[in-house]
This record gives structure tokens, C-alpha cells and sequence, in this order.
């Protein structure tokens, strides 16, 4: 078989000794393999482990070689992680596994379970067992190593975004002083120069190689790549179009993506989070000349509409504003996706929360194209929030009183028309 290809491709063997049976499948970027029914790994086009069954566990592995893991017995506590020094043994079995079972198929120990379908036989097989089974523990050190050099950690994006192509043309937000954020304390606020930016794009393309074609769409960091100048950004977005395969910003997303699935590596559109405080300082003009550059959707962080809260929070945003904002992004041809947070503020800030953030998201007349996410808040315990709200006395929600409010908001909310998406957003769960 060769690559790239443009629809899936599998291929089920079988172990005319054993039964044992073996079933492939490989897309564009990616590939993945079925063994029995007990085991199932996941790759990227360049054999990188990407997910991983085994039995009771399910892990997914990010770039940055973090391993988070969920077991069968234990639904409730979410994806975990996988303490390093379990995780190199770990990764190093899966190898040596993947190794033998090349040797096997190569060796003629599994035949086409099917031999009339017509579908490919061990032949298309071997290389990519051998290409994943080179992964193991030290491989995955080195190019976790070299994502470091590429990238400054990506703590965070959107859930519709997991699996988008990050680009850094910023570091960091510019802001940095919410109380319960703790995501870019490590690193000051930072523009790369064009120069900088290009050679970045280089060596993203270079890193992502061959798993480029499983990424749908660019994602632009850190925080609020969007507060630069217009100009700037448009500069930005010149070079990303040079480097990367971007849908014309004039289709539709359904038509984008029609226009993505007709090639690879191709990306339906741009994507970012944006800051109300900074973003309403733009005309729809500048929005929309982004948007011609394929610009498709922002992320607002809103958290909550409820101007108490937002001040114990240090976010600096007013609730009009961030509604003239999404008007303006909506006039640009944009679409946006609101976050808020389910629990900020514990039981003191609760109802005017919920009542707030409610007729916020009402008044921002959200469509089809949007989404609204309900993202679960996680204390830090050294966060500059934990310590003020010890100081004031501001008590958490427990498990049911969490539940209550995302409902609560969840069935308040209205509509002008078909409404947006709404899903729950873990942070926890995140791995880039
Ligand atoms: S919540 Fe957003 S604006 Fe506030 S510090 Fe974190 S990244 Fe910056």
C-alpha cells in the first residue's frame, strides 16, 4: 500500500495455527492495529503511539510523551497519569510486542483472512508494524525532546481542537493574572518575529512529517495570539497559508471540509482562542480580513457572566463587552465557541453565577455554528485563587451541587435559532 491515502484501507489476517486474529486499518496520518479483542494500539503516520488498549486500560500518549491512562474498574476518576516510571517499561512492552508480531506476519505466521476480498494481504502490514515497533521508550524521550525544541508546552484547546496542528507565532498570555489560571506561569509573553515564525512553521511540518494528514485544522497559541495588531496578524496568517494547505475562508465549513477530504495534508480553517478584553478592540473589518485568510472560529473565555465573580476572579472583562464581541466576530462571517466554567466561585457566587452567565450566553444570540462548552473548574491548590478563597472563606460545590449547576445553566439557555453545540470541557483530560 502506498501513502498517502485518501480513504481508509484495512485488512484482516488470521493465525492458521492460533485463530489469533489481526486486523489493520490505516487513514491518512495514521494507522492502528486490532489484536484480538484484547488488544488495540493507535499510531500516527509516522508510528508514534497515540492510544493504546490493553485489556482493562485505555492510555493515550501526547507529544510531549505524557501517558494518561483510564481503567476499566475506575470510570469515575477520569484519565490519569501514568507515573514515568511506569510509563518507559510500558512503552518498551508495546515495542517488543509490535516487534514479534512483525516477525510473525513476516515470516508468513498470519494469511488473509479472506483471501477473495481482494483486500490487501501481510505484505501491507510488515511496514508498518516495523515503523510503530521503533517506538519504544528511548525514541519516544528523543522526539518528545524535540517537540520541546518546536514548542513551549501546550497546556490547553478547545475539545473540537485536540487534534489540530498548533502553531506558536505568540508565547504565553499577555495578560496572566486571572487568579484561577495557572496554564502560562511558566513563560512571559512573547511575539516571534516573522523570521522566528516561519522557521517554526518549518519545523512543525518536519516534526508532524508523515501524521501531518491526520490533523484537521491550525490552531494559533498561546493565549491570545489575536491581541497583536491587525497588520501583524495578517502577516501571520500570509505565512501560515504559505506553508500550510488552508481552505479558502470564503466556503462554508461543511464545504471546507468537503474541500479537505479531497486532498492531504489539507486544513479546513484557522482557529484561536481570543481575550474579550482585547478582542473587542477590532472592527469586523479586521476580523473578516482574517477571516478571508482562513480564519474560522475564536474561543472566548467568558467563565461566567456574573460581574462579582469576574472581579474575584481578576478577569478583567465586561459582560457587554464580551456580547458586542461576538457580535462583531458574527458580522466578521465567524463563528465562536463561549467557555465558562461549572463551580468557579463555590457556593457564595452560585446563583447569581448561574442566573449571570445564563443571560449572557442568551444575549449573545449563538447559532448553529457555535459551540458553548461548560468547562469543570479545578482548583490549583497554589494558585493565587486557592488562597483567596481560603481567605474569604469561598467554599467548593461538591459532586452534586457541580452537576446541578452545569444543568442549571444547560436548560436555561435559548436560542435564536437551530442552537449551538454545548458539551463539557475536562481540562484534566487533556493531552496535546
Ligand atoms: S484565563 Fe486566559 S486571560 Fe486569564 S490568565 Fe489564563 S490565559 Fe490569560
Amino acid at each position: 500500500m502506498s501513502e498517502p491515502a485518501a480513504r481508509p484501507v484495512t485488512c484482516t489476517l488470521v493465525a492458521p495455527d492460533s485463530g489469533e486474529v489481526l486486523s489493520f486499518s490505516r487513514y491518512p496520518g495514521a494507522f492502528a492495529l486490532k489484536v484480538g479483542e484484547a488488544e488495540v494500539y493507535s499510531f500516527d503516520g509516522e508510528g508514534r503511539p497515540v492510544g493504546l488498549f490493553t485489556g482493562d486500560r485505555w492510555l493515550r500518549r501526547g507529544l510531549d510523551n505524557t501517558l494518561v491512562e483510564k481503567r476499566a474498574q475506575a470510570f469515575t476518576t477520569g484519565w490519569q497519569p501514568v507515573a514515568p516510571d511506569e510509563a518507559d517499561p510500558l512503552l518498551d512492552r508495546v515495542a517488543a510486542r509490535l516487534a514479534a508480531l512483525h516477525d510473525r506476519v513476516r515470516a508468513g505466521g498470519f494469511v488473509p483472512a479472506d483471501a477473495s476480498s481482494g483486500s490487501p494481504g501481510p505484505e501491507a502490514v510488515t511496514p508498518y508494524l516495523a515503523r510503530a515497533a521503533a517506538w519504544n521508550s528511548r525514541r519516544c524521550h528523543a522526539d518528545a525532546a524535540r517537540f520541546r525544541q518546536i514548542y513551549r508546552r501546550v497546556p490547553i484547546l478547545p475539545p473540537d481542537q485536540y487534534l489540530s496542528v498548533v502553531l506558536q507565532p505568540t508565547e504565553g498570555c499577555r495578560y496572566n493574572r486571572c487568579t484561577f489560571c495557572t496554564l502560562y506561569r511558566d513563560r512571559p509573553f512573547r511575539v516571534k518575529s516573522p523570521e522566528e515564525f516561519r522557521r517554526h512553521l518549518v519545523a512543525v511540518r518536519a516534526f508532524f512529517g508523515r501524521g501531518l494528514a491526520r490533523r484537521r485544522s491550525l490552531f494559533l497559541g498561546d493565549a491570545n495570539a489575536l491581541t497583536l495588531p491587525a497588520e501583524a496578524l495578517v502577516t501571520i496568517f500570509e505565512a501560515v497559508q504559505e506553508a500550510f494547505a488552508v481552505a479558502p475562508g470564503a466556503l462554508s465549513l461543511a464545504e471546507a471540509r468537503r474541500w479537505q477530504s479531497a486532498g492531504s495534508p489539507r486544513f479546513e480553517g484557522i482557529y484561536s482562542f481570543l481575550d474579550v478584553f482585547t478582542g473587542c478592540r477590532k472592527s469586523a473589518a479586521e476580523y473578516a480580513a482574517l477571516r478571508e485568510r482562513g480564519l474560522r472560529r475564536v474561543y472566548l473565555g467568558l467563565e461566567s457572566g456574573h460581574a462579582p465573580l469576574l472581579a474575584f476572579l481578576r478577569k478583567p472583562e465586561r459582560v457587554g463587552a464580551a456580547v458586542a464581541l461576538v457580535q462583531t466576530l458574527h458580522q466578521a462571517g465567524l463563528s465562536v465557541g463561549v467557555i465558562v466554567m461549572v463551580g468557579v466561585g463555590g457556593q457564595r457566587y452560585a446563583a447569581g453565577h448561574v442566573r449571570d452567565t445564563v443571560a449572557a450566553l442568551n444575549a449573545m444570540a449563538l447559532r448553529a455554528d457555535d459551540l458553548v462548552y461548560l468547562s469543570e473548574f479545578v482548583e490549583h491548590p497554589d494558585s493565587d485563587y486557592a488562597a483567596q478563597a481560603r481567605a474569604e472563606g469561598v467554599l467548593p460545590l461538591d459532586a452534586d451541587a457541580l452537576a446541578a449547576q452545569a444543568e442549571a445553566i444547560r436548560t436555561s439557555l435559548r436560542f435564536p435559532g437551530p442552537p449551538p453545540r454545548l458539551s463539557v470541557y475536562r481540562l484534566r483530560e487533556f493531552v496535546y
